[in-house]
């Protein structure tokens, strides 16, 4: 039995189908998890939002690939909560913040520093929300909280950790911020989300330029329909439309647009910055 395996090529070992039980391929699959690991180790991140989510799942997936991830949500519960489902909880640490509030982020930075000697090299901006209404109906108040969270709060993180790392003369990041396909489409009732993520792309763009000569890359990434709390309020019958849009002919999962993030904030992205990435599964509408 030994024998035999060994005479195989490694490849042969790794398939998903493989019923075999080769003894190989067990060492195969952690070596790949090993590699996976490595590409964020010893770096540290800030994930707003990151106690729901797309968030969340962002948070679950650095970790995996080594970071040692600072989970920040005006959520203090549920930011805790996102720590213990991560690997070596004691490792990370939760947060309360507001995105919106420079002090909040400020501070952030000040615990990030005091734990781990350092700011944060990488960020990725998830926290949003929305308030959505038709534009005849929409009041003052929810157009300018749904800006001020999600443009406003991008704006404020990406400037701070951008500063941070300049006074600790650390001349390499990583900024990813969580825009919209509904920033390149606009989408009927979502005229106060549409124009803050159609933001959050010229804004990324924008710190791209001025940022890369500090060493720090700042893309934005534009998910398409994902099943995540913030989704749970769409009705049905505008669900099923969507799908129609969709030529996955599925929604995604929170963990797909996690996996894109990770590559974005790691070096294996080292030539991508003040870019929009779609993640939709080809929804067009
Ligand atoms: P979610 O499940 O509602 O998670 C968002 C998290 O951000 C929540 O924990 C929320 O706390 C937190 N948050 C809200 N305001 C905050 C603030 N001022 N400071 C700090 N944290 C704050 O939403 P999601 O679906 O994961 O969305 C994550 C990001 O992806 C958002 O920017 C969203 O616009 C974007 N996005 C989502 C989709 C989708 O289909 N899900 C599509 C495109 C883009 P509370 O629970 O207390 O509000």
């Amino acid at each position: 039995m030994t024998d035999l395996w060994s005479y195989l090529p490694l490849s042969a070992c790794i398939h998903a189908d493989c019923r075999l039980q080769c003894p190989l391929a067990v060492d195969v699959r952690s070596e790949d998890r090993k590699m996976a690991a490595a590409i964020l180790s010893g770096k540290i991140a800030l994930v707003t939002g990151g106690g729901s989510g797309i968030g969340r799942e962002i948070c679950k997936v650095l970790a995996r690939d080594g970071a040692r991830v600072v989970i920040g949500d005006r959520n203090g519960n549920a930011a805790r909560e996102t720590r213990d489902l991560l690997i070596n909880p004691d490792t990370h640490m939760d947060i309360v913040l507001d995105v919106k509030e420079r002090e909040s982020v400020m501070s952030a930075i000040h615990a990030t520093v005091k734990k781990y000697s350092s700011p944060p090299s990488l960020a990725a901006n998830a926290a949003g929300i929305t308030k959505d209404n038709f534009l005849l109906k929409m009041d003052d108040t929810s157009f300018m909280d749904v800006i001020d969270v999600n443009l406003k709060g991008t704006y404020i993180v990406t400037q701070i950790v951008a500063g941070a790392l300049l006074q600790a003369g650390i001349n390499e990041g990583s900024i990813v911020n969580i825009s919209s396909l509904v920033a390149k489409n606009g989408n009927i009732g979502q005229s106060n989300y549409a124009a803050s993520k159609a933001g959050v792309i010229a804004f990324s763009q924008t710190a791209a330029k001025e940022l890369s000569r500090l060493g720090i890359r700042v893309n934005a990434l534009l998910p398409g329909f994902i099943e995540t709390p913030m989704v749970k309020t769409v009705p049905d019958k505008l669900r099923d439309r969507f799908l129609t849009l969709i030529s996955a002919q599925r929604f995604g999962k929170p963990e797909e647009i996690a996996e894109v993030v990770s590559f974005l904030l790691s070096n294996k992205s080292s030539y991508i910055t003040g870019a929009a990435i779609e993640v939709t599964g080809g929804l067009n509408f």
